[in-house]
């Protein structure tokens, strides 16, 4: 494109060169997203530039309105700026954009840290728990706290104060529903492992039902009540409550009782048509973790000599609703129920396997697992260019293991074929073989798209995502 012209051009002839490529303003209003795609052959002068012309207009029109009726928050469990690009390198090229979490125009940085228990002190490295508790309630706290700061007080989640404002909510995820970046949207503990009654009896006293607490993550979830839940962790809703109206009875069992449309089977989802307060969707679909996308391929101590491999279908996945289903399925429950119609929708949606295969030095289970987060994002997109007042959000809990790297490391390595017939090797070297890798903890990237994404833009800190979001979910 001769800049000259891109300069000149107004209105949305304008805009549709500046999106780039894929994306125009519609007539409609609808914001731009961006293609960033590489603009033509990576070895030749210009060819590897992303950039198409002066972006200054796009930007304008991407901080237009600024105030966002829904919120879809997206995180990615462990997904650093590493994990993103060797997802994007192995499955779109070095030149290659995904078309989700790369189409969101405004990107800043989150600072992710948490502090420790007893001092307050920062703890660069933190957990799923503590970091879900900073943008869920925005106070900073120790690892393994679920929205409680370090001295054991409970602050309003964002699902909560959403609820609290007449919105419709969800909370979707890859793992088991339990898990601490689903659990710090719908419960108040000191310990994350506290699933079910009998964890809570053991580890988490005060929350116990028999000593007049709130009760485990799952029962707390079964009171906070979200329109739609998904994710996995059927097994803890087995377990029997110790105290109060539903004493002796099974989790599964109060769930039904309370009036919740209680699924495990993927073909159930489907049929679904309304989600609401007097009936809230509850879907578990699988005992534990939901399977991922890839069979695994793990980094071993000498595979960056290997041959270059490539991933493989991972067979039980087809056995549940991928991270997409989900995530259509309770945009269109959520948008549609009485409340959302009403005051708007808040959705939180994890893909939580990142970080898990992470941990296992996994690097096709990483792949798939971000591929699963992109594939949802560009559904949410897709509503929220329609609709014009929803809030997109892309960002990650914390930074991990995983770096793309030149040859044999001290610590396991793994080579893959990417999608351009190049070699990628990837290494994992903050755990020997066997052991579990460790979170790190870099910067985050944060993107967004819709009203109110101008707020992320530069450094924020994790916990300012609880009151950009709040803008919106917190109206009294
Ligand atoms: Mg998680
Ligand atoms: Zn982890």
């Amino acid at each position: 494109m001769p800049k000259k012209r891109t300069v000149i051009a107004v209105g949305v002839a304008a805009l549709a060169l500046l999106g780039a490529g894929t994306s125009t303003v519609a007539a409609n209003g609808q914001l731009p997203l961006v293609n960033r795609t590489a603009k033509g052959k990576v070895d030749q002068l210009g060819g590897a530039a992303r950039l198409r012309g002066d972006q200054s207009r796009l930007i304008k029109e991407s901080i237009k309105r600024t105030h966002a009726r829904n919120v879809i928050l997206f995180i990615g469990d462990g997904m650093g700026d590493s994990e993103i690009t060797v997802a994007r390198n192995y499955l779109e090229g070095a030149g290659g954009a995904f078309k989700g979490i790369d189409a969101l125009p405004l990107t800043g940085n989150l600072t992710h840290y948490s502090v420790q228990k007893d001092t307050g002190k920062p703890d660069y490295t933190p957990d799923s728990a503590s970091t879900g508790t900073a943008w869920s309630t925005g106070v900073k706290t120790y690892d393994n706290a679920i929205s409680v700061d370090r001295h054991g007080k409970a602050f309003p989640t964002l699902l909560e104060q959403a609820k609290r404002s007449g919105m419709a909510t969800g909370d979707v995820t890859t793992s088991e529903i339990q898990d601490a970046t689903p659990a710090v949207e719908v419960s108040h503990i000191s310990q994350r492992s506290c699933y079910g009654p009998v964890a809570t009896t053991k580890t988490c006293p005060e929350a116990a039902k028999e000593n007049g607490g709130r009760g485990s993550i799952s029962e707390q979830l079964l009171t906070t009540r979200p329109d739609v839940t998904l994710g996995g962790g059927s097994t803890t809703f087995a377990e029997t409550a110790t105290a109060g109206a539903w004493k002796g009875k099974t989790l599964e069992q109060q769930a039904k009782e309370r009036g919740y449309n209680y699924l495990t089977a993927k073909q159930d989802l489907a049929k679904v048509t309304s989600a609401d307060q007097k009936k809230p969707l509850l879907g578990l679909f699988a005992p534990g973790n939901l399977p991922v996308k890839f069979a695994p391929l793990l980094a071993t101590t000498n595979g960056a000599a290997l041959p270059a491999q490539s991933c493989q279908p991972e067979p039980t996945f087809s056995q549940v609703p991928d991270l997409k289903t989900m995530t259509s399925k309770s945009i269109d429950l959520l948008s549609k129920n009485k409340a959302g119609k009403k005051n708007g929708f808040f959705l939180q949606v994890e893909s939580a396997s990142i970080d898990k295969k992470d941990h296992a030095a996994d690097a096709c289970g990483q792949i798939g697992e971000t591929q699963q987060l992109d594939e949802a994002v560009t559904k949410a997109l897709d509503f929220a260019r329609r609709d014009g007042h929803t809030l997109v959000i892309v960002t990650a809990d914390h930074a991990h293991t995983s770096q793309i790297v030149d040859g044999t490391t001290p610590g396991l390595t793994v080579n893959l074929a990417t999608k351009e017939g190049s070699n990628m090797i990837v290494s994992y070297g903050t755990a020997p073989a066997g052991g579990s890798q460790q979170h790190t903890g870099t910067q985050l990237r944060v993107a967004g798209y819709g009203p109110g994404a101008g707020n992320l833009v530069g450094l924020i800190d994790q916990t300012d995502l609880h009151f950009i979001i709040g803008n919106t979910v917190n109206r009294r």
